[in-house]
């Protein structure tokens, strides 16, 4: 598809985990010859087994979800915490998908090799248009990283023994806190933060001694420029207690596949590819941050929409409506868009195009009006939703 020049393949993405993987399938999908180059000998085992219920939508997208569904993992939807002297159980309504990493990852990479990509053991990086650095922590090429919180070392542990527990379990205990679940071949994987002795009072026989992972959370301020990114944890890591990481790494692969598209296919629109990717990475880190905070602290989540009053009178921020790089298609384009109070960009809400929402309104109207007026063109619940987020987002204000 791409126009080549001295060098035969488009990408060249160093690093076989799920960023690199996801990027390489949707690169390859998108029509551009893909090599991907992975260090290790897999399958090989990899810290992170338990995926946030979120990762289904990404499976969906990359249009893996039938082979990641009889791959024969195992669906948590329970976690018992013990947290603040006080114990809790929450059950989810979406589960947790618990897996063997080195399966895992063998599958994505296998599903990048079904889709074209050209998969290469080695160390030996090929010449390309464009360099993806999907190599983790590892952090191959060297970008600057902003640590988002205080150093973290994670001990990690794998028991046998019967009889496990089927919820995760996290307990805190002092300053140190600590995680564990049952994996889909019976054994219990543990991750003590802190203090490396610490252990569930169901444990007895360790299949080998605690070993020290580092689990600083960082950010790269440029994840991104007109001949290479980073992904996933090359581009940011955020903290385990989310058990979003992985999640969160191929987000990014599918983010950036896009932008990288972009770059290659439509040079005019590469700044604003460039722009969008880099504030995408930039997003998913400092809400996580945000997450994390109120999680250690015990704060409850305040992610509700407000309620607003039928009369009650509402005023629009007109700086609020920018122009912005967003996803249109297969390729990042500029858009009207609004800019939330925190800086966000947003082009659409749930499919809704919200800069001529906001454009066509008089500076002050009764919420009721608003939401008579949006209701021509969008299903009434979803144009109350919208009002909600807007005010919320710090867009409009109740006067
Ligand atoms: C203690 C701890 C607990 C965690 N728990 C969870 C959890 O429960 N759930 C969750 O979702 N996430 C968890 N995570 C995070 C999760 O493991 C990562 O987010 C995820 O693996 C990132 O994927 P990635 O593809 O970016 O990097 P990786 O999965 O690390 O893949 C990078 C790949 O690059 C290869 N590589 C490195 N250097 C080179 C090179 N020079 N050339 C070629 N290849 C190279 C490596 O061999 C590796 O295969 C945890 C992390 C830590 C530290």
């Amino acid at each position: 598809m791409s126009r080549l020049t001295d060098v035969d393949i488009d990408v060249v993405v160093a690093g076989g985990g799920p960023a690199g993987s996801t990027t390489a399938r949707r690169l390859a999908q998108l029509g551009h010859s893909v090599t991907l180059v992975e260090r290790r000998t897999f399958p090989r085992p990899h810290i992170g087994e338990s995926l946030s219920p979120g990762v289904w939508v990404h499976f969906a997208t990359l249009g893996i979800t039938e082979r990641i569904a009889s791959a024969g993992f195992r669906l948590s939807s329970t976690t018992l915490l013990r947290w603040r002297g006080e114990t809790e159980r929450i059950v989810s309504d979406k589960p947790s998908l618990i897996v063997d990493r080195a399966l895992f990852d063998a599958l994505m990479l296998d599903a990048a090799r079904d889709a074209g990509v050209e998969i290469v053991f080695g160390i030996s990086i090929p010449r390309a248009r464009f360099f993806v650095d999907a190599t983790g922590r590892a952090n191959f090429s060297r970008r600057k990283r902003r640590f988002t919180a205080p150093r973290v070392i994670a001990w990690h542990t794998r028991w046998q023994g019967e009889d496990f527990p089927d919820e995760t379990v996290v307990e805190r205990c002092g300053d140190s806190w600590m995680w564990g679940t049952k994996l889909p071949d019976g054994t219990f994987s543990t991750l003590a933060f802190g203090n490396p002795s610490l252990k569930f009072n169901f444990l007895a026989s360790p299949i080998a001694p605690p070993h020290a992972f580092d689990a600083t959370p960082y950010v790269c301020d440029s994840p991104i420029d007109a001949t290479s990114a980073a992904v996933g944890e090359a581009a940011f890591a955020i903290d385990p207690i989310s058990s979003s990481g992985v999640q969160a790494a191929i987000g990014s692969g599918i983010t950036a596949a896009i932008a990288i598209h972009t770059i290659l296919e439509r040079p005019s629109n590469a700044e604003a590819a460039i722009r969008f990717y880099t504030s995408h990475v930039q997003r998913v880190s400092s809400q996580h941050m945000k997450w994390t905070t109120d999680a250690y602290s015990g704060e409850p989540d305040s992610n509700e929409l407000p309620n607003i009053a039928n009369d009650a009178i509402v005023a629009t921020n007109r700086d609020a409506q920018v122009i912005a790089p967003t996803i249109r298609g297969d390729f990042v384009e500029l858009e009207p868009a609004i800019r939330t109070a925190s800086g966000r960009d947003v082009a659409y809400l749930g499919g809704t195009p919200l800069a001529p929402l906001i454009a066509s309104l008089p500076a002050r109207t009764p919420a009721h009006a608003i939401v008579d007026q949006w209701s021509n063109t969008i299903p009434r619940p979803h144009a109350t939703a919208v009002l909600s987020w807007l005010v919320a987002e710090g867009v409009m204000h109740v006067v």
